[in-house]
């Protein structure tokens, strides 16, 4: 079954098909502000957007898939966070950088192909100003700021079908704008395409024909994908918040300076609530991956909750629907060793057992639908009906969620499934219970330490003990 996405730009759901003659498919994903941890709104985004890229390498190849998501590491934010720690921009951007890698590794995100950096693109962003500047797409501020004259490209609005609605009430802003400041930009929705330097940025300016000072945030997304996927990309993804107005702002720029198709495919992934509301740092409802974590939740579990609902309907997010999560994983894990038990060595793999799974996710990413068959199946399965490859069919299903069973081990110890343990804590364990035994308090107390430094917990009774996993 063909991989088919809604694409916001047609308004339609439409096959996903690579436009270049090698047959690979490109695919471009707005990536982080890196300037403090993402939160799971975010995650749900990019979450949503391995699940697309492991859909597609299942249609295409895992080699003829090119997934390119950039990382913003100046921005305003980014300068203001490291002026506040008196600390370089480089190396504020670098420590969440990693978090966010850490992060996205442990909710078993994929790694993209190429992921640039704006401050690693600088070169290519003023290439691109150039010829928008050369073609008339773009004029100068007296301040030294380029910005993209939006009333000289038609084509804008047709994402956001904003024409019809912002660009009024910003025509009407733009007369005051003008009346006010002759220097600023001509019309109140043209956008910036380079900031000229201000004395809050520090040193945080590059040279350009146009004077010192830095890109604007929507240039880098064109830049970087015209250098590491060509002037058309097959498929642009971001969640709903960018659609306007920066995707709108990046066809802008992009088909002016090309002249050529940007995107072949658009596809916004909807908000994420939480408790019915919207994030916010003042309901105290924005919930970072460590948040979850030290609540007792594993990775995996946060990833299978954020799953549960349609990538394109916005999704309420609950503690609830985290236990609910958890016991899902432990079902999955609990069937996968059903099947593994059960599964005869060498023979064909001939199984579509779970293939309506997959033909749930290509069809629009129905993540609810195909949870609900998996569930389903799980639910009518015996041993007299097993076909060979009922494994690598169920593989095969939980590899495009992206869940990863053998990970799968914090849920069952929160739910109170002890697994064994290793045997150099049980050996600590015995050398424990025997100094205790002894009144040796001191020994009992260090060798509890290491216990516990291993990752588990000692439980003493009467007239023996048990070990318990801790809760990470
Ligand atoms: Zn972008």
């Amino acid at each position: 079954m063909a991989l088919k996405l809604y694409d916001s730009l047609t308004r339609s759901l439409r096959p996903l098909q690579p436009a270049r003659a090698d047959g690979v498919f490109t695919f471009y994903n707005c990536g982080p502000t890196v300037y403090a941890p993402a939160h799971i709104g975010n995650f749900r985004t990019f979450v949503v957007n391995d699940v697309i890229r492991r859909l597609l390498e299942l249609e295409f190849g895992a080699d003829k898939v090119k997934h390119v998501r950039n990382i913003t590491d100046v921005d305003d934010k980014t300068i203001k966070r490291a002026r506040e720690e008196g600390r370089s921009l480089r190396e504020v951007t670098k420590q969440w950088t990693d978090k966010f890698h850490a992060d996205c590794d442990a909710l078993g995100c994929l790694r993209p192909h190429v992921e640039p950096t704006a401050t690693g693109h600088i070169r290519e962003q003023v290439d691109m100003i150039d010829v928008l500047m050369q073609k008339g797409n773009a004029y100068r501020a007296a301040d030294g700021s380029v910005y993209f004259k939006v009333a000289s490209f038609d084509g804008y609005g047709r994402l956001s079908r904003v024409k019809e609605r912002e660009l009024q009430v910003g025509s009407a802003l733009a007369g005051k704008a003008q009346a006010a400041d002759a220097d600023e930009k001509e019309d109140a929705t043209d956008f910036a395409l380079w900031k000229s330097h201000k004395p809050e940025d520090g040193d945080n300016a590059w040279e350009s024909p146009w004077g010192r000072g830095r890109p604007g945030w929507h240039i880098e997304c064109s830049a970087m994908s015209k250098k590491h996927l060509g002037d058309t990309i097959d498929l642009h993804t971001g969640g709903v918040d960018l659609l306007f107005p920066h995707h709108e702002n990046e066809i802008a720029q992009s088909e002016c300076c090309n002249g050529a198709t940007f995107a072949r495919h658009w596809y916004h992934s909807e908000h994420l609530l939480v408790d019915g509301k919207k994030m916010s740092k003042s309901l105290g409802n924005l919930y970072t991956l460590d948040d979850l974590i030290a609540k007792g939740f594993a990775a995996t579990t946060v990833r299978l909750a954020l799953l549960s609902g349609h990538p394109r309907k916005q999704q309420n997010f609950t503690i609830d629907s985290l236990h609910a999560a958890e016991k899902n994983l432990l079902t999955l894990r609990r069937f996968r060793e059903r099947l593994a038990r059960i599964e005869r060595a060498g023979a064909p793999p001939n199984s579509t057992t779970f293939t309506k799974v997959i033909e749930h996710l290509s069809n629009d990413l129905n993540t609810p639908a195909a949870l609900g068959e998996i569930f389903s199946t799980i639910g009518t399965f015996s041993e007299s009906s097993a076909k060979e490859g009922d494994l690598r069919s169920f593989d095969e299903a939980m590899f495009a969620f992206g869940i990863d069973l053998n990970r799968v081990i914090d849920p069952l110890a929160v739910l109170g499934y002890n697994p064994e343990a290793p045997a150099a804590v049980t050996a600590l364990a015995e050398k424990r219970w025997t100094a205790k035994q002894a009144k040796d308090w001191a020994a009992a107390d260090a060798l509890r330490a290491e216990i516990t430094a291993a990752g588990w917990a000692m439980l003493d009774r009467k007239d023996g003990y048990s070990l318990e996993p801790l809760k990470k």
